[in-house]
C-alpha cells in the first residue's frame, strides 16, 4: 500500500487484511468529504487508523464507536480471547485502553471521536447525516441486524456503507455480515461498488 503509517501497524491487534485496509483508506478518504464517518466495532484501531488518516487529510470526523467489552467471539472461553485485554479487577474485556494508545501513536487524537457505548444507545437521538459507515461490531445475526438498522439510514446520498467480513460461501465465516451486506443490495438504497476480500462497499443512491 503506498500510505505511510507512523506506526508498525502489525504491532496492532485485530482482523484486516491489507486489501481491505487499502480499500477502506480510500472509501473514507472520498467520503469524508461529505459528512463525518462512523466506524461500529473499533477493537483495538487497526481499521480506526486507516479511516482517520483519510479523515485527517480532509479535516474530517471519525466517530469510532465500540462498548469495548467484546463481542461473543472476545469473550473469555471463546475462539479469538486475548487474555491481554482482559481486565481482571472488573472480570469484563477492556480494549478502550489499547485502543487510546494506538490512537495516539498515530497522532489521531484531534481526528478520532470515541464513542464508548453500545451501538443503541449511540444511534438512540443520532441525528448527524454519515459521510460512510463502517460496520464491523458484534457478528451474532442480532448485531449486524440492529448496527445494520441503527445507522444505514443516517449516509447521505453519495456517502458509503462498507460492511466488513462477509464471505458468501458458510462455510469460509460467519454469515451475519453476508446478510445484512444482501439486505442492503435488496433495498434498492445502495449500488454496489465492490467487494475486496471480504469488505463489501457500496454507494448511498
Ligand atoms: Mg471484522
Amino acid at each position: 500500500m503506498s500510505l505511510e503509517l507512523p506506526i508498525d501497524i502489525d504491532s496492532v491487534k485485530g482482523f484486516l487484511a491489507e486489501d481491505e485496509a487499502d480499500a477502506l483508506y480510500k472509501a473514507t478518504k472520498q467520503s469524508s468529504l461529505l459528512g463525518p464517518c462512523l466506524e461500529i466495532g473499533s477493537y483495538c484501531g487497526k481499521s480506526t487508523i486507516y479511516m482517520g488518516l483519510a479523515c485527517k487529510e480532509n479535516n474530517g470526523v471519525l466517530f469510532a464507536l465500540d462498548h469495548h467489552r467484546g463481542s461473543e467471539e472476545h469473550q473469555k472461553g471463546e475462539m479469538f480471547h486475548d487474555p491481554e485485554l482482559f481486565d481482571s479487577n472488573e472480570a469484563l474485556m477492556d480494549s478502550f485502553k489499547e485502543f487510546r494508545r494506538n490512537i495516539r501513536a498515530v497522532n489521531l487524537e484531534g481526528t478520532v471521536a470515541p464513542l464508548v457505548c453500545s451501538s443503541d444507545v449511540a444511534a438512540r437521538q443520532w441525528s448527524t447525516p454519515l459521510g460512510m459507515v463502517f460496520i464491523d461490531g458484534g457478528h451474532s445475526l442480532d448485531a449486524a441486524l440492529n448496527d445494520y438498522r441503527c445507522w444505514a439510514s443516517h449516509i447521505v446520498p453519495g456517502g458509503i456503507l462498507a460492511i466488513h467480513d462477509i464471505f458468501p460461501n458458510a462455510e469460509d465465516g460467519g454469515q451475519a455480515p453476508h446478510e445484512i451486506y444482501k439486505l442492503a443490495k435488496a433495498s434498492g438504497l445502495f449500488e454496489q461498488l465492490s467487494l475486496v476480500n471480504t469488505l463489501g462497499l457500496m454507494r448511498r443512491i
